[in-house]
């Protein structure tokens, strides 16, 4: 056996580069790195084709981690090509002196887990092998090209070529007759580079893409040396964005633009170039198929405008796929090159290439010759990178055999089954709609602090567990299931342009902050979800979320919201009415005001006498407002067949306690009294309230049953009930997810200002609970106030109450308001019907 390393890093491009300064360089630690190439670069040193450049801008597509590095190096091009990209690396990689590190040239081959020693088995194409503490794969997702379906490539006696191992040399196309198979990012940029080159260019295209501006430029000397002096003010916020870059946010729904609004915001970013055409027209094109078509038929209208002959523009148009389902490739006079009268497009979705043949191309139709072949049919994303590497985990698992129905990881960073295997960029990780070099950068500190506390705390393994693994699955899966992404045909994104490979989420589609704060979360609970020495750590709350509360928990991040806890008054009012843009519009119906006691009442046209909800507002008791229950009441209202009293009551800390009991105890005393007038039926009222309100509610409860005032029920919708119970759930979300345990507090004691807990305040401390009414009490996973309620659903069953106990997974406090974008606040509404509705019955069978 070889050396013994503490680290091995495979892979020489942005990941690997950065891995190694910061393994050898920052942890001070013995590594060894491998790269397959001849040199630094990865990506960029071998896709040398002509036209190779990336899309986002290179301001934002390199290293952020040094201030020395992005000051230092000046971009001559909005959107660099490879060769500036390449010089880039090249020269960070001598800044770094990370070369000394690699051996070139020298592919991985197999890589063997020895238990027994806990250390990996590195056996490279030169025979060599050596062993290393841990290994860290930079291999890339898009490093290995996919092998044609069609035979022959090696029967043709012309020249070919593939984009993604191009030759050093260059290559003299003119004169020459040239097809290019493949119309992807790599297809288009290197037909409309050698469209005035080749003396014919044939395109064979089976699936036409949604290809929109790059909008490239050089940047006079000027500018440069101003771009790499204010990097700190031009990418400040860059990773608080969803996709790594700071674009303008979208401008809200294109479903709710007009047609005029919705074509000047297309235009708009449509001329700006690149991603903003995505990430900054509207909210809803990645989610809503039908918002998607309306940008979908925007780039059609303008491949039309620019493609003179009518019958190639229409081959030109997608229509099987939404827009961004696929990665969306960019252009520069990539549609007018099809204007040239020696350019010609072959649809071979109509008649299939079957062979490369000694003279050139053959479909199903017809026969064509060529001097030159040129292949950009793609690569075998993500994981064929690490099958590569023949990995074999605990007890000679096959990574293949593990991946059999596709890939699974924990945060794209390691698989269960193979410990001490890292992974920078891997399946399921954020990478492919995140900007690389700043992914990469995260993913590495990630990996490098995991090493540092493995290394300080003598942890012999670190890895995974497959429960963890299995919830980052389900995770990925459904938040992917949220946008239109899965309804691409034949994507990378789905494993699918590979016959054979299996179809799954391949990818993390919840953006830079929210992968960023689950991470973070991760490493604050001390490894949620791996484990060390075998001893595994809890999945933390944010692996759990639902996945529609996890996409609105990453767009709030993105929007900079601040933790709850740090928010004055004001601000905590401000967020609580926002709440509303989070709701479904509420069906319209006739209401009235009354103003003694102040309370909105719905009124659905149904005949009575209807079942009376008297509904109490959330926030904490120091914000909402009947404006914030409006739309839920008028659901309750419509769904319940039910009069809805949505009652006002003095908040916090302008009013302390008792004011908010005794206000929403009046209006219940008024309801019981008056709302006969309205076509209520005061013998079927129930009590309702979400949060704080939901705690008014379970108050009103008692003090109604003291009042000897009959109630049908009581709903409690996650309702805090004791500032001083000591749960489980309370340390465990204390942090979130949205709603904090601080928040709580300062809620909690702007209520009660400084008077003694009661069960006026803490219906728990009723002295008995015994002749309440029935109750619905509905709480959520992820909330600190769960096992208070939960506990208060128990005593209320003990004391003889009829009682419901609904938990819903995955929800965080707050979400009853978010029904616009949790779809399963729908079962919330459909549980409280049920209830609702058994109230009903077991009031007319008392009848
Ligand atoms: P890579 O750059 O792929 O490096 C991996 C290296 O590992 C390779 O050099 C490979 O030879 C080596 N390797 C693999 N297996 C082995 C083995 N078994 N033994 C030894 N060595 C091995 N992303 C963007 O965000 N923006 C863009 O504009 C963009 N443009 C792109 C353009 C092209 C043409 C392509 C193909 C990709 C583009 N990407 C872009 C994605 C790009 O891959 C990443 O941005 C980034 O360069 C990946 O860096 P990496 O270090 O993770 O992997
Ligand atoms: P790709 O997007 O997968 O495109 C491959 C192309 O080859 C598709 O048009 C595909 O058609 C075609 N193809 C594959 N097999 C075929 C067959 N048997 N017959 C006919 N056509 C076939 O691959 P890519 O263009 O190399 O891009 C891959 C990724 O690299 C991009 O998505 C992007 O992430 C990155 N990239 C970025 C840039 C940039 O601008 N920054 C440039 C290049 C690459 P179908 O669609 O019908 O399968």
């Amino acid at each position: 056996m070889g050396s013994h390393y503490d680290v091995v890093v495979v892979g020489a491009g942005f990941a690997g580069l950065y891995a190694v300064h910061k393994m050898r360089d920052e942890l001070g630690l013995d590594v060894q790195a491998f790269e397959a190439a001849g040199g630094v670069g990865g990506t960029w040193w071998w896709n040398r084709y002509p036209g190779a450049r990336c899309d986002f801008e290179s301001i934002h597509y390199s290293y952020s981690f040094s201030e020395e590095i992005q000051r230092g190096w000046e971009w001559s091009e909005r959107f660099a090509g490879q060769p500036e990209i390449l010089a880039y690396l090249e020269w960070v990689a001598d800044k770094l002196d990370v070369r000394r590190a690699f051996r070139f040239n020298t592919r991985v081959t197999s890589t063997t887990w020895d238990d027994k020693a806990a250390r990996w088995i590195i056996c490279t194409d030169d025979g060599a092998t050596c062993t290393a503490r841990f290994v860290v794969s930079c291999v890339g997702g898009l490093s290995v090209a996919k092998e044609p379906e069609f035979p022959g490539s090696e029967t043709f006696r012309g020249e070919l070529y593939r984009t993604s191992s191009w030759p050093h040399e260059p290559v003299d196309l003119t004169g020459k007759r040239v097809a290019v198979i493949g119309t992807g990012s790599t297809g288009i940029q290197v037909i409309q580079e050698i469209a005035n080159e080749a003396a014919e260019l044939t395109v064979f295209q089976r699936t036409p893409n949604f290809a929109a501006p790059l909008g490239n430029e050089p940047v006079d000397l000027a500018q440069r040396r101003w771009n790499a002096e204010h990097h700190a003010e031009l990418r400040a916020g860059s990773r608080q964005h969803m996709i790594g870059v700071p674009y303008d946010p979208p401008s809200g729904p294109a479903l709710a633009a007009t047609p005029d609004e919705r074509r000047r915001i297309f235009d708009k970013y449509w001329d700006r170039g690149g991603f903003r055409l995505l990430v900054s027209t509207f909210s809803d094109v990645i989610f809503n198929q039908q918002a998607n078509e309306t940008i979908a038929e925007y780039i059609r209208e303008r491949i039309r405008e620019r493609v003179k002959d009518p019958a190639t523009a229409a081959l030109l148009c997608p229509t099987d796929h939404p827009y961004a389902s696929k990665r969306p490739p960019f252009e520069t006079g990539y549609y007018e090159a099809y204007n040239l009268p020696h350019v010609h497009l072959v649809d071979v979705r109509s008649a299939p290439i079957e062979a490369i043949t000694p003279t050139g191309v053959r479909t199903s139709s017809k026969s064509y010759e060529f001097d030159v072949i040129i292949l950009a049919t793609g690569f075998d994303v993500f994981t064929r990178p690490l099958l590569n590497l023949g990995l074999r985990g605990r007890d000679g698992l096959k990574l293949e055999d593990r991946w059999a129905n596709g890939p699974t990881s924990y945060l794209g960073v390691q698989i269960a089954g193979f410990p001490n295997l890292f992974v920078i960029n891997g399946p399921k990780s954020a990478v492919a709609l995140y900007n690389v070099p700043l992914a990469t950068e995260d993913n590495v500190n990630f990996v490098a602090a995991a090493l540092a506390r493995a290394i300080a705390d003598k942890t012999a393994t670190f890895e995974a567990t497959y429960e963890a693994e299995e919830a980052w699955g389900r995770l990925c899966e459904g938040i992917l299931n949220l946008t239109v992404i899965p309804h691409s045909k034949g994507s990378w994104y789905m494993g699918e342009n590979i016959p054979g490979k299996a179809r799954a989420a391949y990818f993390f589609a919840g953006g830079a902050p929210l992968y960023r704060a689950i991470c973070a979360e991760i490493v604050h609970v001390g490894y949620g979800g791996f484990a060390l020495d075998r001893v595994s750590a809890p999945i933390p709350p944010m692996v759990r979320l639902d996945p529609a509360a996890a996409l609105l928990l990453g767009s709030m991040l993105a929007r900079g919201m601040k933790p709850l806890d740090e928010l004055n008054l004001d601000e905590v009012r401000a967020v609580a009415e926002s709440l509303r843009k989070l709701q479904l519009p509420g069906p319209a119906m006739r209401v009235e005001t009354v103003e003694a006691p102040r309370a909105r009442i719905y009124i659905p046209d149904r005949a009575g006498p209807l079942p009376v909800i008297v509904f109490y507002h959330g926030g904490g008791w120091i914000s909402g407002s009947l404006d914030l229950a409006d739309a839920p009441c008028r659901r309750l209202a419509d769904e319940n067949g039910a009069i809805v009293v949505s009652a006002h009551y003095r908040l916090a800390p302008e009013h302390s306690f008792p004011a908010a009991t005794d206000d929403t105890f009046a209006a219940l005393s008024w309801v019981w009294k008056h709302v006969s007038a309205y076509g209520g039926d005061p013998g079927r009222i129930v009590v309702m309230g979400e949060s704080a309100g939901a705690n008014l509610a379970a108050v009103a409860a008692i003090r109604a049953r003291d009042a000897g005032i009959p109630l049908a029920g009581q709903v409690l919708i996650y309702p805090p009930i004791d500032p001083e119970a000591s749960t489980a759930s309370r340390t465990e979300f204390a942090d979130g997810p949205f709603f904090t345990r601080a928040i709580g507090e300062k809620m909690w004691g702007a209520y009660l200002g400084g008077a003694e807990l009661t069960e006026l305040a803490a219906p728990s401390r009723a002295s008995s609970l015994a002749g309440l009414a029935p109750a619905l009490v509905l709480t959520l996973e992820l909330d600190m106030s769960r096992d208070e309620a939960e506990d208060y659903a128990g005593a209320l069953a003990s004391a003889g109450v009829p009682v419901r106990l609904h938990r819903f997974d995955g929800l965080f406090h707050g979400v009853f308001n978010m029904s616009a974008f949790i779809p399963r606040v729908r079962e919330m509404y459909a549980s409280i019907g049920e209830f609702v509705a058994t109230c009903k019955e077991q009031i007319t069978e008392a009848a």
